[in-house]
């Protein structure tokens, strides 16, 4: 999970690294009285998880608090790289003297950390490390050490950053190996006039392993997810909303991709993915078909599970138990085959809802979700 900046900023406080004055808002009215606080000159920055934003926009100087409100009226709602801005954050402005970019990267195939810096920040990195490689130095952090006083002085001196900013790079490890963190990433980490190192802006990105240790995170989180996401997350179940028109349910995440592919192959739009997982029982089955259900752009269903470790007529009971708790005005079309596929089968053939059908083959069921879909408007 990505953090947004304002969180990331937090933190780094927390850690003793310098930050700006900052305060969040999500009204435009909110936004004024926090640059009337920050003593009205500020910059209001779009909270997106998404980089780039002084390039879209999302980054703006506010001579005094009502303009400051103007131009949170203007970013609030705005969209960044498909991100929708709901909330903006407001710092005081600083002078700065140069730019660098700092970063603690995992290094997956080396097993270990990579402390990648350079004393050309604020732009686009990876536009510096194409153009002058040699301007963006490469660290490995062995995870057991971390980043001492003395590995942090090395890192500065390799890419040429101020002395000063070792205690920043050393504070910035603690903020990864504390927080359980993959990524943190300061571009701009600045040098102000007055001498002082300071974050201008912060990425982190937390490892979902250790979300259990992660609550004050993630209960922030649930409030801008899809509802229905957010639900199905409480019920344990692998969903992710996608935008076209026909609801998927499978068992194993390989066999709902290939769902994906041979609907979008019969001309249709898969609506979601909900992988209800190898060995799903019939409350699983009935937790799934009620969250796809409730999304109003599914205009038709379809199941489709090979049963391995997933018992088929678990599946069927599951969907006649689903039946019984929501009221099904869509078409579902069901494919069972594997582990008990003629018990499920003739378990949801007695059952002989008149909205569900049964197909065979995986390209047949997928072919008649398609047809469903197309002949049935959306709610
Ligand atoms: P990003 O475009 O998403 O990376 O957003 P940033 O927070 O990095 O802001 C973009 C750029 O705006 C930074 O690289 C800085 O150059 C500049 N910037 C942001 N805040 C300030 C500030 O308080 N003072 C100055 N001088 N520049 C700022
Ligand atoms: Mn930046």
């Amino acid at each position: 999970m990505d953090l947004y900046e304002h969180q990331a900023r937090e933190l780094f406080e927390e850690y003793g690294i310098l930050v700006p004055r900052a305060e969040v808002a999500d009204t435009a009215k909110e936004a004024r009285a926090c640059a009337e606080r920050l003593g009205g000159r500020v910059v209001v920055k779009a909270q997106v998880k998404t980089g780039g934003r002084g390039k879209a926009g999302g980054v703006k100087l506010a001579a005094d608090p009502a303009a400051a409100e103007l131009t949170a009226r203007q970013m609030l709602g705005m969209d960044i790289k498909g991100h929708t801005v709901r909330t903006v954050m407001l710092a005081e402005p600083i002078s700065t003297e140069s730019e660098f970019y700092v970063s603690y990267a995992l290094d997956r195939s080396a097993g270990r950390f990579l402390a990648i810096a350079s004393a050309e920040g604020g732009m686009d990195i990876e536009e510096v490390a194409a153009t002058r490689p040699e301007a963006v130095v490469r660290v490995p952090v062995d995870p057991a050490v971390g980043v001492t006083r003395a590995k942090a002085a090395e890192i500065a001196a390799a890419a040429r950053l101020p002395e000063e900013a070792a205690a920043t790079l050393a504070g910035l490890w603690q903020v990864l190996s504390r927080e359980d963190a993959l990524l943190v990433e300061v571009n701009p980490l600045v040098r102000t006039t007055s001498g002082d190192i300071l974050a201008l802006d912060g990425k982190v990105t937390l490892d979902d392993n250790a979300r259990f240790r992660q609550a004050r995170w993630r209960a922030q989180e649930t409030a801008y997810e899809d509802p229905l996401e957010a639900a199905a997350a409480v019920k344990g179940l692998h969903y992710v909303k996608l935008d076209g028109q026909v609801g998927i349910i499978g068992n194993g995440a390989g066999l709902v991709m290939s769902t994906l592919d041979v609907v979008a192959g019969c001309g249709a739009r898969p609506a979601n993915f909900l992988d209800i997982g190898g060995g799903a029982s019939a409350q699983v089955m009935a937790d799934g078909l009620a969250v796809v259900l409730a999304d109003p752009s599914v205009t038709s269903v379809l199941v489709n599970v090979f049963g391995g470790i997933t018992a088929c007529d678990a599946v069927a009971d599951g969907i006649i138990a689903a039946l019984e708790a929501v009221r099904l005005t869509k078409p579902l079309v069901v494919r069972l085959d594997g582990n008990s596929a003629a018990r499920g089968r003739a378990l949801l053939d007695a059952r002989a809802h008149p909205l569900v059908e049964q197909a065979t083959t995986m390209d047949g069921a997928a072919r008649r979700a398609a047809e469903l879909a197309h002949a049935a408007p959306a709610a």
